[in-house]
């Protein structure tokens, strides 16, 4: 395996006397700035936490962060089709609803309202976030971790990073780099879709409604897009729900218009729904299926979430299938390009042979379930454990096999709660996340755009880096 490494922005270590004054200093900047979450150990809805972060930008390489934003309206039109494409979508799941519980309440959802007629002509708002690592073995160029089309995070909190940086860079006596932090706007963008869709919908008295989990931990991200949507028009009113006081308390009209505690819903925006816990009983399931019944535009609607899953995205790097849904071939090849190796485990010749070479060269590959929110996959030994456990069971059609990418490595400072004074120079690899916005239907398109950027890093040797999940750290790009 390749890994090769990546030059930090400013010469590093840093002198332990600046090194602990910049951080004091960026820790309260981050704090100051709601670049905050709330503490898992010590919740408490009083005080908030800075979020983990990296103290100085992290180098990116330019052309291909440039190549990820312009490919993002591509992506969005792509999942756009996919979504409505029925048969595409029932055959590209069949094996793995079979097996997962989970997708398959949420696929039943998908042929309930089908089959009602409604769900092709009803407008979808997509708030995506496509996810790239840059890959050492193909000369740094990216290739895509996956798409995110349900609770795609971090555009709130994301947006004011750069500003971090271009703080701490001038403090250290580097304004001069400052010119390669780009600009995000990430949560302008993301919200002024939801504030079109809101629009579409047509009536000025309707709601956002924001459907959230029973603890929001990631509570700033969350309240400033409310509070973003309240700056572009303080007219809409955004109200926050979990799914259980939904099912307990919401309505539909003889319209199907959506109502909750007497307020119309315009548009529902999912923070949570996306994995089974957060559905703890049958009545959270009914709300799902409630709303997406509704007429308010969802975001996502149950099947932009079916196309965002991990399975959908395998079969999406089977020879032919692109060519199905772009009938631009610059397209295809673009995407094909950010495309890695991607195989299916089905109990069948191509996926005995796929398990077969994982099991040969684990540490080449990452096993994935049909699963958000970090934590789910399988790396490195165990990804020969759990394929050997699963020979000739059937539970195996419900993971997908994706090779592994290296990216490139540099050396930085991670920032975190309760961590030291001075940290320690450690080796960093980052993940980029471009945003993009869709809005539209079965037959049209109305908006679809690339709206901004996040960058989130972590340890080299750590497998996963979730902000949320608890090891990853906030970032921003520095373009070379
Ligand atoms: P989730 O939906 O849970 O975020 P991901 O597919 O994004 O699932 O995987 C979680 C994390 O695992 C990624 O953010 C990345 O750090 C790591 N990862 C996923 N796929 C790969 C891969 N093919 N190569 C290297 N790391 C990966
Ligand atoms: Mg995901
Ligand atoms: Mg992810």
């Amino acid at each position: 395996m390749t890994t090769n490494r990546l030059e930090p922005c400013i010469k590093l270590p840093l002198e332990n006397e600046i090194l602990e004054d910049i951080v004091d200093k960026a820790k309260d900047w981050a704090l100051m700035h709601g670049a905050g979450m709330r503490s898992k150990v010590n919740f408490s809805k009083d005080s908030l936490q800075f979020a983990p972060f990296i103290l100085l930008p992290s180098t990116f390489p330019r052309e291909e962060f440039n190549k990820a934003t312009e490919i993002q309206i591509i992506l969005n039109e792509l999942i756009h089709k996919v979504a409505h494409d029925y048969g595409f979508l029932s055959s590209s799941l069949k094996s793995t609803v079979e097996v997962d519980e989970f997708t398959s309440r949420l696929f039943k959802i998908y042929e309930t309202v089908h089959n009602e007629g409604t769900a092709q002509q009803m407008l979808s708002l997509g708030l995506f976030r496509s996810d790239y690592l840059a890959h050492s073995a193909a000369n740094n160029n990216i290739k895509q971790v996956e798409i995110n089309t349900i609770a795609s995070s971090f555009g709130g909190i994301c947006t004011h990073i750069p500003s971090l940086h271009r703080y701490v860079l001038q403090e250290l006596g580097h304004g001069d780099k400052i010119k390669n932090v780009p600009v995000n706007t990430a949560l302008e963008g993301l919200c002024g879709g939801m504030l079109e869709a809101w629009k579409i919908y047509g009536d000025p008295n309707a709601v956002i409604l924001f459907v959230i989990e029973n603890i929001t931990y990631n509570i700033c991200d969350q309240r400033f897009h409310e509070f973003e949507i309240r700056r572009q028009n303080r007219m809409v009113v955004v109200i926050r729900r979990t799914l259980t006081q939904i099912a307990d308390t919401a309505k539909l009209g003889k319209n199907k218009e959506l109502s909750i505690d007497g307020l119309s819903v315009a548009v529902v925006y999912f923070r949570s729904g996306y994995e089974p816990a957060q559905y703890p009983s049958s009545k959270e399931w009914a709300a799902r299926l409630m709303i997406e019944r509704s007429l308010a535009i969802k975001c996502p609607s149950i099947h932009y979430h079916l196309a965002g899953t991990k399975k959908v995205q395998q079969t999406l790097a089977t020879p032919g299938v692109l060519e199905k849904f772009l009938t631009d071939p610059a397209k295809v090849d673009a995407v094909k390009e950010i495309f890695t190796g991607l195989y299916s485990l089905d109990l069948d010749e191509d996926g005995n042979r796929a398990a077969e070479m994982a099991i040969m060269k684990p540490e080449c590959y990452v096993l994935k379930p049909q699963r958000e929110g970090g934590g789910n996959n399988v790396y490195g030994e165990k990804v020969r454990e759990v394929l050997q456990s699963m020979t000739d069971s059937q539970e195996r059609t419900a993971w997908i096999l994706m090779e592994r990418i290296i990216p490139p490595v540099q050396k930085g400072y991670m920032i975190r709660p309760g961590g030291p004074e001075v940290p320690q120079l450690v080796d960093l690899v980052s993940e980029l996340g471009i945003f993009g916005v869709i809005i539209g239907n079965a037959s049209t398109v109305i908006a679809n755009r690339q709206v901004g950027h996040m960058l989130r890093t972590k340890l080299s040797s750590a497998d996963e880096g979730g902000v949320a999940a608890g090891s990853g750290a906030l970032d921003s790009p520095y373009l070379i």
